[in-house]
Formats: structure tokens, sequence, C-alpha cells
């Protein structure tokens, strides 16, 4: 057998909806990218929703407009993927590390001790789609002690009058907190629209607002519409039609917005949503099924009454296991045909952030997890004769290195 890691879900519906943008005469930004938003917006139960060409530029872009400077500050885990961080020294601050909990996501009692007077946002990670404790976290940004601390420095800044709280939800789409979405518990989530996520445009990503008063999202929207597309004042949509050439420029915006050809994907994607999430369920809760008898398994994150997780990851832990039997265990996995990956390689042990001054040391969640992490493949796709392949080989490995 031969089972990929997560190929995306391309079916003929997709390529109906591709095949329509291709032949409507128009393939950049335009109705698919507008029926996409709206859907999103719907799905999310967002205020608004403003598609982009990746979740990196996204959170780049809803960081400048927050109106960060050198020496402002952005608390995020250390243990997600190096875009969280790099997306906060895009916009020119520095990202303040903090370690997570045992179940993936950001610690935060971590958080309160890192605030300052310089923290302007925090951006925590729904690793593998497991929803990070947002009514906390409000509890704690919303509170006066932490309210008291917080220095306004722009325009932005000031009509929020405390700390912003982004969600990197690249992995949790239809995620839930107490039946709430992830859209709902936040004031801005960031999906990634990438080839590997649960829905995708290959590339692309989603800022999806939920701004409290006195922030208007629809003139929001407007406002990162516009700088979404070099400060534009008309896209290249409008533009076209007849007699309407004028436009201006009114501000320095970046050039990051999401072609309709890349939206047609992630729209017929999103009609078929439930089922898709549906199935990665299937596919979650076989493996845990079969696994739990297992001691050396930890599971990852369950669903339970007030939580949901949107199945992106299959984030397995093994205990007792050394790093070293890990990487043999990938490797055992993948002379079977089968692909593993470890999510993720804390963010302080690679090369650009420990020359950034950042520790391991500081972080012992972090490194325990990733020492013993194996996510196994999850995707719609995936039958019940693959996962339980995928088991079987699994459970082998484990005792043929180990023993
Ligand atoms: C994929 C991913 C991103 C980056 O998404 P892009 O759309 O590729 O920019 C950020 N954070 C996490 C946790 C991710 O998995």
């Amino acid at each position: 057998m031969n089972i990929p890691f997560a190929p995306p879900y391309i079916d003929e519906d997709v390529i109906k909806e591709v095949t329509d943008s291709l032949n409507s005469g128009w393939i950049t930004t335009g109705p698919k990218v507008a029926a996409l938003e709206q859907g999103l917006q719907e799905y999310c139960k967002a205020k608004k929703v403003n598609c982009v060409n990746s979740w990196t530029s996204g959170t780049i872009l809803m960081l400048r407009w927050l109106g960060l400077k050198e020496g402002d500050e952005v608390i995020v885990p250390s243990y997600t993927y190096c875009a969280t961080a790099m997306a906060v020294m895009d916009a020119n601050a520095r990202p303040i590390m903090v370690d997570i909990t045992r179940n993936l996501t950001i610690d935060v009692e971590k958080i309160r001790q890192a605030i300052t007077p310089r923290t302007k946002a925090i951006i925590p990670v729904d690793l593998g789609g497991v929803p990070c404790d947002y009514e906390k976290i409000m509890e704690l940004i919303c509170s006066k002690e932490i309210k008291e601390k917080f220095v306004a420095e722009s325009e932005n800044q000031e009509r929020l009058g405390r700390i912003m709280v982004l969600s990197d939800s690249a992995h949790s789409l239809g995620a839930t907190l107490n039946d709430k979405t992830i859209a709902q518990l936040v004031d801005v989530s960031v999906l990634s629209l990438h080839a590997v996520k649960n829905l995708t445009s290959a590339e692309g990503g989603a800022i999806c607002l939920n701004l409290p008063e006195p922030f208007d999202n629809d003139e929001t929207y407007k406002e990162l519409r516009i700088l979404s597309l070099n400060g534009q004042t008309k896209d290249a949509f409008t533009k076209t039609k007849a007699g309407a050439w004028r436009y201006d420029i009114i501000a320095h915006g970046m050039k990051i917005n999401m072609p309709d050809v890349n939206a047609a994907i992630a729209l017929a994607q999103l009609r078929k949503y439930d089922y898709l999430l549906g199935e990665r369920k299937r596919v979650y809760e076989r493996y845990s099924e079969l696994l739990k008898e297992y001691h050396w398994a930890i599971l990852p994150q369950q669903d339970k009454d007030n939580l949901t997780t949107s199945y992106h990851l299959y984030a397995l832990r093994i205990n007792p296991i050394t790093e070293d039997q890990r990487d043999k265990l990938i490797q055992y996995m993948a002379d079977k045909g089968i692909a593993t990956n470890v999510h993720y390689i804390p963010m302080p042990m690679l090369t650009l952030f420990k020359n950034m001054g950042y520790k391991i040391e500081d972080h012992p969640i972090a490194y325990e997890t990733y020492k013993r992490e194996i996510s196994l493949p999850i995707y719609p796709q995936l039958t019940n004769q693959e996962i339980d392949y995928v088991v079987k080989n699994l459970v082998e490995g484990y005792y043929e290195i180990t023993l």
C-alpha cells in the first residue's frame, strides 16, 4: 500500500468549478472570491471575511492594520509552524514565545506572565484543529489589571483599547468551543487555505473579522480589501467595466489578493465541507478506537461536551520513546509505504530563532511533545482498510524498535 500524508481533495465538482472560472473570461479576484467570502462568513459565523493569498499575508496585513512598530511584542506559542512568528517579524514586531499545555495549545498562565506594556497582540494557535482556551484568554486580556497595562499607540489600538486576539486558525475550520466557532470567540481569526489544510484553494487565506464595538466590520472589510490590492481604490474586476477606469492609490498596501481560479477550488469544497469534516472525524475516531488499548499511545484531544476539533491532524504521542526511536518509527512506516510527519519542531530549535536568542530550555512541554510526536495520515479519502494498515504497522514498528 502507498498512503500519502495529506493529498488534496479534488473531485469532479472542484474541477467543474475551476473550469467554470477558466471559461468565464475572468480568472483573478472577482465573483468566485466574493462567493467564497460569503460562504465562509456564513460557515464561520464571522461578521465579515476577506480572502487573501495565504494565512501568512493575511496575518501580516492585520498586524500592520493594527499599527505595530519596532519594539512592540506579540505573544505566540513556541509549538507551531514558523509562519506564526514570521508574520509578527514581517509586521515589524517581536514574537514572544511561550510554552504550550498538554493538549498542545498555548498556556494561558504563560501568556499572563509574558504580557508587558509593549504587548499589542496574541496569536494563539488551534494546533491540529483543537480550539485554544479562548474564554480564559479573553477574560485575561479584558481584565482590569491587564487593560491598565495596555498602551495604545495607533488609531486602531486606541479604538480596541486592549490587546488584540488574532487566532491562528490555519487548522481549525469547523472546530467549536461551547457551540461557538473560533471566529466568534476572538477579534480576528485567520484561516489557511494552503494545499494540505482541511479546505484548500491551493494557496490562500481568509481573514474572519469579529471586531468589537466601536469597529464597523463592513468598513474594516472595505479598508482591508483596498490594502490587499496595493492600496488601490478599485479592483481589476470593477475597473474592466466600460468607462470605470479611474482609480486612486490611497494607502501603502500589499499585493495579496486571491485569484478566482483559486477561490473556485475552495468554493466547491466548502459546499460539501460538512461531509468532508465528517469523513475526517471517521478517520480520527477509528484511530482512537484502535489505539486506545495500547498503554504507550497518548491519543490527541478527543471531542467532548463543550469542544469539537476539526480533525486536521492526528497528533499521536508515544510514551515511552526516545527522539531517535521516534525517528526510526517514521522510517519504519515509510518503508511500509506510509507517510507520517512531526508537528512541529518547536520554533526555538530552528536555526533562525536560535540565532535570535530563543532557547528550547524555556519550553519544556513543547520539547517533550516534539520528541514523542508522530502525526498519522488523515483526510476524507482515507479508507478504513488503510487506517487499519497504518495502525497495524505502527504497532508492529513500535514493538520492533523499542523491545
Ligand atoms: C499552514 C500554517 C500556516 C501558514 O499558512 P499559509 O497559508 O501557508 O501562509 C500558519 N500557521 C499554521 C499553524 C499552519 O499550519
